[in-house]
């Protein structure tokens, strides 16, 4: 099914999709009134919601607050920076094997779909941040 997208979803769809920092509804807002400006939050919370069934962008996380946007739709895992919450994307891929994932999902008793692994630490300018404060007087 492929559904021609109006102006102001291909707007939402261009804003996710170029940028790298997963952002949630209320950055896409934002980013989509500079070039649309009479478009309200909940067109864009709607049209967000409706370019993830489409498969166009992903979903990170369910709630609305909490929800950000990928427009990077492979599978790829996440970092996840514990001071500021950056969102950033792994460069890498984290090999786990079909039978580790299928006896952890069977565990937790969910038929697998997909999966993504979750890595939390600090960034590197939240580490730089931190040095440079700690070397204060
Ligand atoms: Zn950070
Ligand atoms: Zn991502």
């Amino acid at each position: 099914m492929k559904e021609t997208l109006n102006a102001n979803a291909q707007a939402v769809l261009e804003v996710v999709r170029s940028s790298h920092n997963h952002p949630t509804a209320l950055e896409v807002y934002e980013a989509v009134r500079k070039v649309r400006p009479r478009i309200g939050v909940a067109s864009v919370y709607r049209i967000l919601h409706s370019l993830a069934q489409q498969g166009l962008i992903r979903e990170l996380g369910r709630s609305d607050e909490a929800c950000r946007y990928d427009g990077h739709i492979e599978r790829h895992d996440h970092a996840i920076c514990t001071a500021c919450g950056a969102l950033l994307d792994l460069p890498v891929e984290v090999r786990l094997s079909e039978e580790a994932l299928r006896s952890a999902a069977q565990a937790a008793g969910i038929e697998l779909h997909s999966h993504e692994v979750r890595l939390y630490g600090l960034c590197t300018a939240c580490r730089q941040r931190l040095q440079a404060e700690s070397t204060e007087d």
